[in-house]
């Protein structure tokens, strides 16, 4: 099972750190152990000094696929949820700056959060989904699918020209604006559509 993260899919989080607008999704890889669980506590590593939060619509593939067509790829998924992309900003402004891999910035031990999954059946339009975090409590992050620049259907095309999408795999579709970092304590609460899928502690 493997994480397939889209980076720069919201054109306002896209402005926040100031990156170029893509004009074909922008991909990268966590593995599996990268996985935190819903509503366990997710621990602050100690190689980074800002590891940010990024609240991301997830969609979980359901069945073998490569070079998927963009109008078959809603057959690829029947469960959506929502999740945390854990970001060791400081390390990625680093590998950024170098030209190096991201890894040590978004694939570390427990940095892919995953709430809980909702039949995909229960919504009229999966882009438009509302989405929001609550952090200890304040609303610090909202976003409506509407607003990526690449769909989901859009997304699973792309990346399985490049590889094989396999049963139980994610995709984290990208974050609005409003990322920020964590702290020790730190309560995050995810809602999509009303509905709350994860609630956890940073310890
Ligand atoms: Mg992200």
């Amino acid at each position: 099972m493997k994480f397939i993260c889209i980076g720069r899919n919201y054109a306002a989080h896209i402005a926040e750190l100031q990156h170029a607008v893509p004009t074909e999704p922008v991909f990268f890889l966590k593995q599996e152990n990268a996985i935190t669980r819903r509503n366990r506590p997710f621990f602050l590593p100690d190689f980074s000094q800002q590891v940010d939060y990024e609240t991301e619509i997830i969609v979980k593939i359901n069945r073998l696929g490569k070079c998927i067509q963009e109008k078959f790829a809603h057959l690829y998924y029947e469960e959506i949820g929502l999740g945390v992309d854990f970001t060791a900003r400081d390390l990625q402004r680093r590998c950024i700056q170098e030209g190096n891999p991201w890894e040590i910035a978004k694939a570390f031990d427990g940095s892919a959060v995953v709430g809980k999954f909702l039949p995909k059946s229960q919504f009229q339009d999966v882009q438009n989904l509302n989405f929001h975090l609550l952090l200890n409590g304040e609303k610090v992050q909202e976003g409506n699918s509407r607003d990526m620049l690449f769909t989901i259907d859009q997304i699973i095309a792309y990346v399985s020209r490049f590889m094989t999408l396999k049963t139980g795999d994610i995709i984290f579709t990208g974050t609005p604006v409003g990322v920020g970092p964590v702290h020790i304590n730190d309560r995050l609460q995810g809602f999509l559509e009303g509905e709350k899928l994860f609630d956890f502690k940073v310890k």
